[in-house]
């Protein structure tokens, strides 16, 4: 039995966020996430033959040395998607979300003279009516859904019983970051309370034991995520230091390992579909033969 895992990146602009208190602040207009954290995560990744996937917004696709980031990035094998944030809003819940995502979409045109194929939701808002609107835009794959998070407190979605496996929807292989469900113990509200295959709050063995868990309950596929502000003390809630910035590395390299130990094998969102269009195929020609 194949076992797969992408990595999928949020990539955005540095944010000040306050030393204390759990909170993202205001953008800066600085690009010290992707800057100089993107090339803190290559060795990892080159340790491990990952092909991560960045999903950039409209302010990184603006900002010249960003796209040239990228493109390197892309060069080593990276795939690049799109990440549309509207304000502080959902974005399924903003009338003009067709207009964005049309925009963001010329715009990643414009900087990589190409079209993007993957897509996440700024803050997981997404709904069937994004789907059609990404399948029309020639979108394959998008990967906003975290199975069990319940955002409608919010006013976001309510992704109880979603499924944690890839599925298609729409005409759109929808990829779901791993979460697995409610941690034990844990004394916080919010999206930490449920098991997201995240390095953001978790320890090194916490993370083991989540892609252990997703081997008992047969999962094959894996998606884990983090945004690239994390790796830049001040730029997320998550880390505040230096020293901070090296214990996440740490996180990251030990998660990789052990998604690896434990056989699975790194992939892109559009390798998974790839794979998954052959699949759908096999199963068209069986039912057409039997
Ligand atoms: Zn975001």
């Amino acid at each position: 039995m194949s076992r797969w895992f992408t990595v999928t990146i949020d990539t955005e602009g540095d944010r000040a966020c306050p030393f204390f208190g759990n909170r993202w602040g205001p953008l800066t207009g600085r690009f010290r996430s992707v800057l100089d954290a993107v090339p803190e995560l290559r060795s990892i990744w080159n340790r491990f033959a990952v092909t991560p996937v960045y999903l950039a917004t409209s302010e990184v696709l603006s900002s010249p040395e960003c796209v040239e980031m990228l493109k390197a990035e892309q060069n080593a094998g990276a795939e690049i998607g799109t990440h549309l944030h509207t304000g502080g809003a959902f974005p399924c819940n903003t009338p003009e979300e067709g207009e964005h995502l049309l925009a963001l979409t010329r715009l990643y045109e414009q900087a990589l003279g190409s079209s993007p194929r993957c897509y996440r939701a700024g803050r997981y808002g997404m709904d069937d009516q994004t789907l059609v609107t990404l399948r029309d835009l020639g979108y394959a794959v998008d990967t906003s859904v975290t199975p069990h998070v319940d955002w409608s407190g919010q006013g976001g979605p309510d992704y109880a019983g979603y499924s944690m496996q890839p599925y298609w929807t729409q005409g759109i292989l929808e990829v779901p970051v791993t979460v697995l469900g409610l941690r034990k113990w844990w004394p916080f509200n919010g999206w930490s309370k449920y098991r997201w295959l995240r390095p953001s709050v978790a320890t090194g063995a916490q993370l083991r034991s989540i892609v252990d868990s997703a081997c008992e309950m047969g999962i094959t596929v894996l998606n884990m995520t983090f945004h690239t502000m994390e790796l830049v003390p001040g730029a997320s809630p998550y880390v505040r230091t230096s020293v901070g910035t090296r214990l996440y590395l740490a996180r990251l390299d030990v998660i990789v390992a052990h998604m690896r130990k434990r056989g699975f094998e790194p992939i892109t969102l559009g390798g998974l579909h790839a794979l998954w269009n052959v699949e759908r195929a096999v199963a068209c020609c069986a039912a057409n033969t039997s």
